[in-house]
Protein backbone atom coordinates (compact mmCIF):
# COMPACT_ATOMS: atom_id res chain seq x y z
CA UNK A 1 0.00 0.00 0.00
CA UNK A 2 1.28 3.48 -0.60
CA UNK A 3 1.11 5.94 2.08
CA UNK A 4 -0.81 9.00 1.21
CA UNK A 5 -2.05 10.65 3.85
CA UNK A 6 -0.56 13.46 5.37
CA UNK A 7 -1.55 15.27 9.15
CA UNK A 8 -0.95 18.92 9.09
CA UNK A 9 -0.81 20.56 13.06
CA UNK A 10 -0.67 24.15 13.48
CA UNK A 11 0.30 24.31 17.20
CA UNK A 12 -0.31 27.61 19.12
CA UNK A 13 0.42 28.61 22.08
CA UNK A 14 -2.79 27.66 23.79
CA UNK A 15 -4.39 25.30 20.44
CA UNK A 16 -3.72 22.56 18.02
CA UNK A 17 -5.45 23.35 14.58
CA UNK A 18 -5.39 20.11 12.96
CA UNK A 19 -6.48 18.80 9.21
CA UNK A 20 -6.03 14.83 7.83
CA UNK A 21 -5.45 14.79 4.12
CA UNK A 22 -5.10 12.18 1.43
CA UNK A 23 -2.94 13.90 -1.08
CA UNK A 24 -3.94 11.21 -3.92
CA UNK A 25 -6.87 13.47 -4.21
CA UNK A 26 -6.03 16.36 -2.33
CA UNK A 27 -9.03 15.54 -0.44
CA UNK A 28 -9.66 16.16 3.97
CA UNK A 29 -10.36 13.00 6.05
CA UNK A 30 -10.94 14.73 8.64
CA UNK A 31 -10.61 18.50 10.77
CA UNK A 32 -10.46 19.58 14.39
CA UNK A 33 -9.22 21.80 16.45
CA UNK A 34 -8.21 21.82 20.06
CA UNK A 35 -8.75 25.26 21.92
CA UNK A 36 -8.07 26.96 25.64
CA UNK A 37 -5.25 23.77 26.66
CA UNK A 38 -3.92 24.57 29.96
CA UNK A 39 -7.24 25.98 31.24
CA UNK A 40 -10.35 23.89 33.06
CA UNK A 41 -12.33 24.93 29.87
CA UNK A 42 -10.04 23.50 27.13
CA UNK A 43 -12.42 22.36 24.35
CA UNK A 44 -11.60 19.18 21.30
CA UNK A 45 -13.49 19.98 18.27
CA UNK A 46 -12.97 17.04 15.69
CA UNK A 47 -15.35 16.66 12.73
CA UNK A 48 -14.73 13.40 10.48
CA UNK A 49 -15.49 14.24 6.66
CA UNK A 50 -16.10 10.81 5.55
CA UNK A 51 -19.55 10.51 7.72
CA UNK A 52 -20.53 10.94 11.30
CA UNK A 53 -20.22 14.30 12.40
CA UNK A 54 -18.76 16.48 14.73
CA UNK A 55 -17.93 15.47 18.31
CA UNK A 56 -16.70 17.38 21.26
CA UNK A 57 -14.30 17.13 23.93
CA UNK A 58 -14.68 19.16 27.11
CA UNK A 59 -12.50 20.00 30.12
CA UNK A 60 -9.02 20.35 31.23
CA UNK A 61 -6.20 19.72 28.86
CA UNK A 62 -3.34 20.40 30.29
CA UNK A 63 -0.26 20.15 27.73
CA UNK A 64 0.12 20.02 24.27
CA UNK A 65 1.10 16.34 24.64
CA UNK A 66 -2.71 15.40 26.55
CA UNK A 67 -4.08 17.56 23.29
CA UNK A 68 -2.61 15.49 20.62
CA UNK A 69 -3.01 12.30 22.23
CA UNK A 70 -6.74 13.30 22.20
CA UNK A 71 -6.20 14.43 18.62
CA UNK A 72 -5.07 11.17 18.31
CA UNK A 73 -7.53 8.91 19.82
CA UNK A 74 -10.50 10.88 18.09
CA UNK A 75 -8.74 10.00 14.66
CA UNK A 76 -8.61 6.48 15.97
CA UNK A 77 -12.17 6.23 16.37
CA UNK A 78 -12.66 6.77 12.81
CA UNK A 79 -9.59 4.39 12.13
CA UNK A 80 -7.83 7.37 10.34
CA UNK A 81 -5.05 7.04 13.78
CA UNK A 82 -1.73 8.21 13.93
CA UNK A 83 -0.42 4.20 13.79
CA UNK A 84 -2.03 4.11 10.42
CA UNK A 85 0.50 3.07 7.50
CA UNK A 86 -1.39 5.05 4.89
CA UNK A 87 0.02 8.23 7.12
CA UNK A 88 3.44 9.30 5.19
CA UNK A 89 4.19 12.37 7.56
CA UNK A 90 3.14 15.27 9.77
CA UNK A 91 3.77 18.70 8.26
CA UNK A 92 4.24 21.69 11.30
CA UNK A 93 3.30 25.24 10.66
CA UNK A 94 6.36 26.97 11.85
CA UNK A 95 6.23 30.90 11.95
CA UNK A 96 9.45 31.48 11.81
CA UNK A 97 12.18 29.91 9.79
CA UNK A 98 14.52 33.15 9.32
CA UNK A 99 16.91 33.34 6.58
CA UNK A 100 18.09 30.01 6.96
CA UNK A 101 15.18 27.47 6.19
CA UNK A 102 13.69 28.63 2.46
CA UNK A 103 12.35 25.42 1.71
CA UNK A 104 10.39 22.79 3.86
CA UNK A 105 12.22 20.94 5.40
CA UNK A 106 12.60 17.63 7.36
CA UNK A 107 12.61 17.69 11.09
CA UNK A 108 16.10 16.22 12.43
CA UNK A 109 18.00 17.80 15.68
CA UNK A 110 19.93 20.37 13.87
CA UNK A 111 16.32 21.88 12.71
CA UNK A 112 14.82 21.99 16.19
CA UNK A 113 17.93 23.59 17.32
CA UNK A 114 17.57 26.65 14.94
CA UNK A 115 14.07 26.62 15.21
CA UNK A 116 14.68 27.44 18.81
CA UNK A 117 17.36 29.55 18.04
CA UNK A 118 14.92 31.45 16.00
CA UNK A 119 12.55 32.10 19.34
CA UNK A 120 14.20 35.72 20.29
CA UNK A 121 12.58 37.55 16.95
CA UNK A 122 9.64 35.15 17.49
CA UNK A 123 8.87 35.00 20.76
CA UNK A 124 4.78 34.21 20.54
CA UNK A 125 5.01 31.26 18.22
CA UNK A 126 8.36 29.46 17.78
CA UNK A 127 8.00 27.82 21.01
CA UNK A 128 4.79 26.61 20.20
CA UNK A 129 5.53 25.01 16.99
CA UNK A 130 8.39 23.40 18.68
CA UNK A 131 6.16 21.66 21.57
CA UNK A 132 4.21 20.57 18.90
CA UNK A 133 7.00 19.14 16.82
CA UNK A 134 8.17 17.40 20.07
CA UNK A 135 5.10 15.88 20.70
CA UNK A 136 4.58 14.79 17.51
CA UNK A 137 7.82 12.99 17.44
CA UNK A 138 7.14 11.35 20.87
CA UNK A 139 4.14 10.10 19.17
CA UNK A 140 5.43 8.82 16.15
CA UNK A 141 9.61 8.33 16.01
CA UNK A 142 9.80 6.41 13.09
CA UNK A 143 7.81 8.89 11.00
CA UNK A 144 8.84 11.98 8.55
CA UNK A 145 7.91 15.32 10.80
CA UNK A 146 8.32 18.20 7.95
CA UNK A 147 8.64 21.78 9.16
CA UNK A 148 6.59 24.11 6.78
CA UNK A 149 7.77 27.70 7.35
CA UNK A 150 5.87 31.01 7.21
CA UNK A 151 8.99 33.20 6.26
CA UNK A 152 10.07 30.45 3.56
CA UNK A 153 8.24 31.90 0.67
CA UNK A 154 9.88 35.62 1.11
CA UNK A 155 13.12 34.16 1.16
CA UNK A 156 13.41 35.12 -2.60
CA UNK A 157 13.57 38.56 -1.89
CA UNK A 158 16.52 40.68 -2.43
CA UNK A 159 18.28 42.72 -0.04
CA UNK A 160 16.84 45.64 -1.11
CA UNK A 161 13.32 45.03 0.11
CA UNK A 162 14.68 42.57 3.08
CA UNK A 163 16.75 45.17 4.90
CA UNK A 164 16.17 47.59 6.95
CA UNK A 165 18.08 51.26 6.58
CA UNK A 166 20.14 50.94 9.78
CA UNK A 167 23.73 50.18 11.22
CA UNK A 168 24.15 46.74 9.33
CA UNK A 169 26.19 45.51 12.16
CA UNK A 170 23.83 45.96 14.42
CA UNK A 171 20.92 44.46 12.11
CA UNK A 172 23.43 41.52 11.52
CA UNK A 173 24.18 41.18 15.28
CA UNK A 174 20.25 40.47 16.24
CA UNK A 175 19.27 39.46 12.90
CA UNK A 176 16.94 42.39 12.37
CA UNK A 177 15.70 42.45 9.05
CA UNK A 178 12.10 41.77 7.53
CA UNK A 179 11.13 38.33 7.19
CA UNK A 180 7.55 38.38 5.91
CA UNK A 181 4.93 36.17 7.05
CA UNK A 182 1.77 34.15 5.73
CA UNK A 183 4.33 32.79 3.18
CA UNK A 184 2.44 29.48 2.81
CA UNK A 185 -0.83 31.29 1.92
CA UNK A 186 1.17 34.23 -0.48
CA UNK A 187 2.80 30.88 -2.51
CA UNK A 188 -0.57 28.70 -2.69
CA UNK A 189 -2.32 32.00 -3.78
CA UNK A 190 0.12 33.23 -6.00
CA UNK A 191 0.41 29.94 -7.99
CA UNK A 192 -3.97 29.52 -7.87
CA UNK A 193 -4.21 33.06 -9.15
CA UNK A 194 -1.89 32.60 -12.49
CA UNK A 195 -3.73 28.84 -12.85
CA UNK A 196 -7.15 31.14 -12.83
CA UNK A 197 -5.31 33.57 -15.74
CA UNK A 198 -4.93 30.09 -17.65
CA UNK A 199 -0.79 31.02 -17.52
CA UNK A 200 2.15 29.58 -15.67
CA UNK A 201 3.39 31.07 -12.11
CA UNK A 202 6.45 32.00 -14.11
CA UNK A 203 5.34 33.78 -16.79
CA UNK A 204 2.48 36.66 -14.48
CA UNK A 205 3.07 39.18 -11.62
CA UNK A 206 0.57 39.36 -8.73
CA UNK A 207 -0.06 41.58 -5.77
CA UNK A 208 -1.41 39.04 -2.96
CA UNK A 209 -3.48 41.03 -0.30
CA UNK A 210 -3.95 38.32 2.25
CA UNK A 211 -6.70 39.93 4.22
CA UNK A 212 -7.77 37.62 7.79
CA UNK A 213 -7.44 39.03 11.27
CA UNK A 214 -3.48 39.50 10.54
CA UNK A 215 -3.27 40.91 6.91
CA UNK A 216 -0.10 41.13 4.61
CA UNK A 217 0.26 41.95 0.88
CA UNK A 218 3.24 40.83 -0.85
CA UNK A 219 4.80 41.37 -4.53
CA UNK A 220 5.36 38.12 -6.66
CA UNK A 221 7.18 38.11 -9.90
CA UNK A 222 7.12 35.53 -12.16
CA UNK A 223 6.25 32.97 -8.72
CA UNK A 224 8.68 34.52 -6.72
CA UNK A 225 8.09 36.91 -3.86
CA UNK A 226 10.07 40.05 -4.31
CA UNK A 227 8.28 42.51 -1.60
CA UNK A 228 6.04 41.73 1.47
CA UNK A 229 4.70 44.06 3.66
CA UNK A 230 5.32 42.24 7.39
CA UNK A 231 8.89 42.65 8.59
CA UNK A 232 10.97 41.26 11.75
CA UNK A 233 7.58 40.44 13.16
CA UNK A 234 4.25 40.21 11.74
CA UNK A 235 3.42 43.68 13.02
CA UNK A 236 4.36 45.66 10.15
CA UNK A 237 2.58 46.99 7.07
CA UNK A 238 -1.26 46.81 6.62
CA UNK A 239 -4.04 48.32 9.41
CA UNK A 240 -5.17 44.31 10.61
CA UNK A 241 -7.71 43.26 13.15
CA UNK A 242 -5.80 44.12 16.43
CA UNK A 243 -1.73 45.29 14.89
CA UNK A 244 -0.98 48.55 14.06
CA UNK A 245 0.76 47.84 10.85
CA UNK A 246 3.06 50.73 9.88
CA UNK A 247 4.24 53.26 12.31
CA UNK A 248 7.21 55.68 12.48
CA UNK A 249 9.17 54.05 15.28
CA UNK A 250 9.66 57.05 17.47
CA UNK A 251 6.12 56.44 18.44
CA UNK A 252 7.54 54.06 20.70
CA UNK A 253 9.51 56.16 22.50
CA UNK A 254 7.30 58.61 22.60
CA UNK A 255 5.19 56.21 24.33
CA UNK A 256 8.08 54.99 26.65
CA UNK A 257 9.81 58.32 27.72
CA UNK A 258 6.40 61.02 27.70
CA UNK A 259 3.79 58.05 27.92
CA UNK A 260 5.54 56.68 30.70
CA UNK A 261 4.15 52.78 29.22
CA UNK A 262 6.88 49.97 29.48
CA UNK A 263 8.23 48.10 26.59
CA UNK A 264 5.65 45.06 27.55
CA UNK A 265 2.60 47.42 27.52
CA UNK A 266 3.91 49.46 24.22
CA UNK A 267 4.12 45.77 22.77
CA UNK A 268 0.59 44.72 23.81
CA UNK A 269 -0.96 48.00 22.99
CA UNK A 270 0.62 47.44 19.43
CA UNK A 271 -0.20 43.85 18.55
CA UNK A 272 -3.39 43.23 20.23
CA UNK A 273 -4.99 46.89 20.85
CA UNK A 274 -3.82 48.48 17.98
CA UNK A 275 -5.44 48.81 14.41
CA UNK A 276 -9.19 48.14 13.78
CA UNK A 277 -10.08 47.23 17.15
CA UNK A 278 -8.20 50.19 18.73
CA UNK A 279 -9.61 52.82 16.39
CA UNK A 280 -13.32 51.51 16.85
CA UNK A 281 -13.32 48.92 18.87
CA UNK A 282 -14.45 46.29 16.52
CA UNK A 283 -12.24 43.41 14.87
CA UNK A 284 -14.53 41.70 12.70
CA UNK A 285 -15.03 43.78 9.03
CA UNK A 286 -18.55 42.70 9.07
CA UNK A 287 -19.62 44.51 12.09
CA UNK A 288 -17.39 47.38 11.21
CA UNK A 289 -19.14 47.50 7.87
CA UNK A 290 -22.66 47.26 9.78
CA UNK A 291 -21.42 50.33 11.85
CA UNK A 292 -20.93 52.34 8.75
CA UNK A 293 -23.80 51.55 7.25
CA UNK A 294 -25.37 52.47 10.59
CA UNK A 295 -23.58 56.20 10.16
CA UNK A 296 -21.27 55.35 12.96
CA UNK A 297 -18.32 57.60 12.39
CA UNK A 298 -15.82 56.05 14.63
CA UNK A 299 -16.18 52.92 12.33
CA UNK A 300 -15.92 55.11 9.11
CA UNK A 301 -13.17 56.43 9.65
CA UNK A 302 -11.83 53.07 11.04
CA UNK A 303 -12.25 51.54 7.50
CA UNK A 304 -11.40 54.20 5.90
CA UNK A 305 -7.64 54.31 7.25
CA UNK A 306 -7.54 50.72 6.63
CA UNK A 307 -8.61 50.61 3.34
CA UNK A 308 -5.95 54.45 2.41
CA UNK A 309 -2.97 51.79 3.97
CA UNK A 310 -4.23 48.80 1.67
CA UNK A 311 -4.19 51.17 -1.49
CA UNK A 312 -0.80 52.48 -0.52
CA UNK A 313 0.63 49.38 -0.89
CA UNK A 314 -1.28 48.31 -3.82
CA UNK A 315 0.74 51.54 -5.55
CA UNK A 316 3.66 50.87 -4.12
CA UNK A 317 4.03 46.96 -5.27
CA UNK A 318 2.54 48.27 -8.56
CA UNK A 319 5.72 49.92 -8.56
CA UNK A 320 8.06 47.30 -7.51
CA UNK A 321 6.97 45.28 -10.26
CA UNK A 322 6.39 47.75 -13.00
CA UNK A 323 4.09 45.36 -14.68
CA UNK A 324 0.83 43.37 -12.84
CA UNK A 325 -1.07 41.08 -13.99
CA UNK A 326 -3.54 40.73 -11.24
CA UNK A 327 -4.05 41.43 -8.06
CA UNK A 328 -5.44 38.38 -5.68
CA UNK A 329 -7.81 39.32 -2.50
CA UNK A 330 -7.40 36.31 -0.15
CA UNK A 331 -8.57 35.48 3.34
CA UNK A 332 -11.42 35.74 5.81
CA UNK A 333 -11.52 40.01 5.00
CA UNK A 334 -10.54 39.67 1.18
CA UNK A 335 -12.83 36.66 0.44
CA UNK A 336 -16.11 38.10 2.03
CA UNK A 337 -15.71 42.00 2.37
CA UNK A 338 -17.10 43.08 -1.04
CA UNK A 339 -17.14 46.51 -0.27
CA UNK A 340 -13.13 46.56 0.89
CA UNK A 341 -12.32 45.04 -2.17
CA UNK A 342 -14.68 47.63 -3.68
CA UNK A 343 -12.66 50.59 -2.13
CA UNK A 344 -9.35 49.57 -2.17
CA UNK A 345 -9.09 49.98 -6.18
CA UNK A 346 -11.51 52.58 -6.52
CA UNK A 347 -9.84 55.53 -7.94
CA UNK A 348 -7.13 53.51 -9.33
CA UNK A 349 -8.56 52.66 -12.95
CA UNK A 350 -5.30 54.81 -14.47
CA UNK A 351 -3.29 51.68 -13.00
CA UNK A 352 -6.03 49.53 -15.05
CA UNK A 353 -7.67 48.51 -11.77
CA UNK A 354 -10.97 48.47 -11.56
CA UNK A 355 -13.54 45.57 -10.05
CA UNK A 356 -17.04 44.99 -11.93
CA UNK A 357 -20.10 45.76 -9.32
CA UNK A 358 -22.04 42.76 -10.19
CA UNK A 359 -18.67 40.19 -9.84
CA UNK A 360 -17.79 41.62 -6.46
CA UNK A 361 -21.07 41.27 -5.05
CA UNK A 362 -21.33 37.94 -5.83
CA UNK A 363 -20.21 34.87 -3.13
CA UNK A 364 -18.38 31.94 -4.49
CA UNK A 365 -16.26 28.84 -2.95
CA UNK A 366 -13.56 29.06 -5.87
CA UNK A 367 -10.97 31.32 -7.56
CA UNK A 368 -13.10 33.42 -9.52
CA UNK A 369 -12.40 36.76 -11.45
CA UNK A 370 -14.15 40.20 -10.28
CA UNK A 371 -12.54 42.86 -12.56
CA UNK A 372 -14.73 43.71 -16.16
CA UNK A 373 -13.95 41.70 -19.31
CA UNK A 374 -12.37 44.08 -20.72
CA UNK A 375 -9.70 44.93 -17.78
CA UNK A 376 -5.88 45.45 -18.17
CA UNK A 377 -5.14 44.18 -15.27
CA UNK A 378 -7.33 41.13 -13.23
CA UNK A 379 -8.54 41.56 -10.27
CA UNK A 380 -9.65 38.22 -8.64
CA UNK A 381 -10.41 36.89 -5.16
CA UNK A 382 -8.83 33.48 -4.39
CA UNK A 383 -9.88 31.62 -1.35
CA UNK A 384 -6.52 30.60 0.51
CA UNK A 385 -5.72 27.10 1.93
CA UNK A 386 -2.71 27.06 4.39
CA UNK A 387 -3.66 23.52 5.10
CA UNK A 388 -3.51 22.03 1.63
CA UNK A 389 -0.13 24.09 0.63
CA UNK A 390 1.35 22.77 3.86
CA UNK A 391 0.10 19.60 3.10
CA UNK A 392 1.24 19.10 -0.51
CA UNK A 393 4.62 20.64 0.64
CA UNK A 394 4.65 18.15 2.65
CA UNK A 395 4.17 15.08 0.37
CA UNK A 396 6.07 16.82 -2.31
CA UNK A 397 8.89 16.25 0.04
CA UNK A 398 8.01 12.74 1.51
CA UNK A 399 5.24 11.56 0.17
CA UNK A 400 7.72 9.26 -2.50
CA UNK A 401 9.10 7.56 0.48
CA UNK A 402 6.68 6.75 2.18
P1 LIG B 1 -8.95 34.99 8.98
O1 LIG B 1 -7.89 35.51 9.92
O2 LIG B 1 -8.48 34.81 7.58
O3 LIG B 1 -9.69 33.79 9.52
O4 LIG B 1 -10.06 36.14 8.89
C1 LIG B 1 -10.87 36.49 9.99
C2 LIG B 1 -11.54 37.83 9.74
O5 LIG B 1 -12.26 37.78 8.50
C3 LIG B 1 -12.59 38.20 10.77
O6 LIG B 1 -12.01 38.86 11.87
C4 LIG B 1 -13.51 39.13 9.99
O7 LIG B 1 -13.02 40.46 10.10
C5 LIG B 1 -13.32 38.72 8.55
N1 LIG B 1 -14.53 38.09 7.97
C6 LIG B 1 -14.90 36.80 8.05
N2 LIG B 1 -16.06 36.60 7.39
C7 LIG B 1 -16.43 37.81 6.88
C8 LIG B 1 -17.54 38.27 6.10
N3 LIG B 1 -18.52 37.46 5.70
N4 LIG B 1 -17.55 39.59 5.76
C9 LIG B 1 -16.57 40.42 6.16
N5 LIG B 1 -15.50 40.03 6.89
C10 LIG B 1 -15.44 38.75 7.25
Amino acid sequence: MTATRVLVLNSGSSSVKYQLLDMRDRSRLAVGLVERIGEETSRLKHTPLLGGGTRERTGRIPDHESALKAVAEELDRDGLGLDSPELVAIGHRVVHGGQFFTEPTVVDDAVLAEIKRLIPVAPLHNPANLTGIRTAMSLRPDLPQVAVFDTAFHTTMPESAARYAIDVKTADEHRVRRYGFHGTSHAFVSRAAAKLLGRAPEDVNVIVLHLGNGASASAVRGGKCVDTSMGLTPLEGLVMGTRSGDLDPAVIFHLARVGGLSMDEIDTLLNKRSGLVGLCGDNDMREIRRRVDDGDEQARLAFDIYIHRLKKYIGAYYAVLGRVDAVVFTAGVGENAAPVREAAVAGLEGLGLAVDPALNAERGDGARLISPADARVAVAVVPTDEELEIATQTYALVGKSG
